[in-house]
């Protein structure tokens, strides 16, 4: 065990979770690359856990955030902030949601804890709907509504939260069904709760479920949930904190591959805006929005130094347009690790969009889930200079690759060629 390892456990909480049996201590990066105390230079497929949205140490952010540090930290929504509104009124402008508000935050967390707060005064209900398999963060509330219990650790909540099925397809009495069939049977569970039951304030959603495991609904699927929820004047919040930025690659939003439904009530975003500092934030229609009856302030929300670095990312992302090469660089990936796993009986299914691919293990000859599998598979990959994260329900059997959107294809070619070799180890 190393000393910071030790030291680390020494002081922090016991239920941090950490990946890998000899945790690593990242000291830097640049692109799609991070390299490790010790020198050793991994490519990086979870881009920092998604909060690296372009690349790492990007130059143009870099700047952006020191000239603003040099000039002023000042925060506090007390006094007007040109970043903060430039952010916000281009985030609004992207969001597709009309009339749109914008509110920043410091977290995914904190995000969807306001779109909460906002949800339950507007509709007078502090009865929720979330999805089964769900991760929406580690606040009270956000545990309240984390239908995937390997991450929530307490049964307490603030909030009535009833779970409704559609998140996980690939397990359970849905797993053999169409799309169409699979759409209509979550359709009908989610009547069917709603008829025992006072309209619930909101449904929250992550339009592909990420700590879930990458799971990808069918097309439509919120959709159909919306026509439900209109007939109840039940609120759709998107939590697209990990499938927003054009991660999917076919689409900006995660919501955008349901957009018969129209854009939901509410987003809320977080992660890899900010490319490393601390940004989320909720959108709401402004009605929504300005439900609250008294005054509120952020310390921290929509500081000017990270709006600067918000600012500069997503101008590199859109100007490079890094949205078309998820779709790309991403669709190559996913082909090549579809090509890979034919002959791994123990890889249930690749899936996902863009660059936000899952791969799912299986124990060797069953159905059943593999978590040793997929920790054997992050350890190889480690050795053989690769991170990639992992995922899945309460046994996380499902491998996660979400590089930075600037991913080479060079780069996706090198990552798979170690990840075969990963997923070799385990035969
Ligand atoms: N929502 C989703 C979909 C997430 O994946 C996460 C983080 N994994 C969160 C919310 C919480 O974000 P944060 O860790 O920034 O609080």
């Amino acid at each position: 065990m190393s000393d910071l390892y030790a030291r680390h456990k020494a002081v922090l909480p016991d239920w941090l979770a950490l990946y890998y049996e000899d945790p690593i201590e990242i000291t830097h990066g640049e692109g799609r690359h991070v390299w490790d105390a010790q020198g050793n230079k991994y490519l990086d497929f979870f881009g920092g856990i998604l909060t690296t949205m372009t690349a790492h140490a990007l130059p143009e952010v870099t700047k952006a955030v020191s000239e603003q540090a040099g000039r002023i930290i000042h925060t506090s929504t007390l006094y007007l902030n040109r970043p903060m509104v430039e952010l916000a009124e281009r985030i609004a402008q992207l969001s597709g949601i009309p009339d749109a508000r914008v509110f920043f935050t410091t977290s995914g967390t904190e995000a969807n804890d306001t779109a909460l707060l906002l949800a339950t005064a507007h509709r007078q209900s502090n009865q929720i709907l979330a999805m089964r398999n769900s991760y929406h963060g580690r606040s009270f509330s956000a545990v309240g509504i984390t239908g995937n219990k390997g991450w929530s650790p307490t049964s307490l909540s603030p909030l009535q939260t009833l779970y409704v099925h559609g998140g996980v397809r690939t397990r359970g009495p849905y797993a053999d069904l169409s799309d169409a069939e699979f759409i209509a049977a979550c359709v009908d569970d989610l009547k069917d709760l709603l008829g025992h039951v006072r309209p619930p304030a909101a449904l929250i959603a992550e339009p592909i479920q990420g700590v879930g495991g990458f799971t990808a609904p069918p097309d439509g699927l919120y959709a159909a949930f919306r026509e439900v929820l209109d007939q109840h004047g039940i609120l759709w919040i998107a939590d697209e904190v990990q499938t927003g930025w054009g991660r999917t690659g076919e689409h900006f939003w995660g919501w955008q591959a349901h957009a018969a439904a129209g854009p939901p009530d509410m987003l809320t975003f977080a992660k890899g805006i900010g490319n490393g500092m601390s940004i989320g934030g909720v959108v709401a229609r402004a009605e929504i929005m300005n439900c609250l009856d008294s005054n509120s302030i952020s310390t921290f929300g929509g500081s000017p130094i990270t709006m600067a670095a918000g600012l500069a990312n997503l101008t590199y992302l859109l100007e490079h347009d890094l949205q078309g090469n998820a779709r790309r660089v991403g669709g190559l990936l996913g082909e090549r690790l579809r090509a890979i796993s034919v002959p791994l009986d123990y890889v249930r299914e690749v899936r996902g969009r863009g660059l936000m691919i899952g791969v799912e293990l299986v124990r060797p000859g069953t159905d059943e889930a593999y978590p040793e599998g997929a920790a054997a598979v992050l350890e190889a990959a480690r050795q053989d200079g690769l991170l990639i994260g992992k995922g899945g329900g309460h046994n996380t059997s499902v491998l996660r690759i979400a590089p930075p959107l600037s991913l080479t294809v060079a780069e996706a070619e090198e990552g798979a060629a170690i990840l075969e070799h990963a997923l070799r180890c385990i035969q």
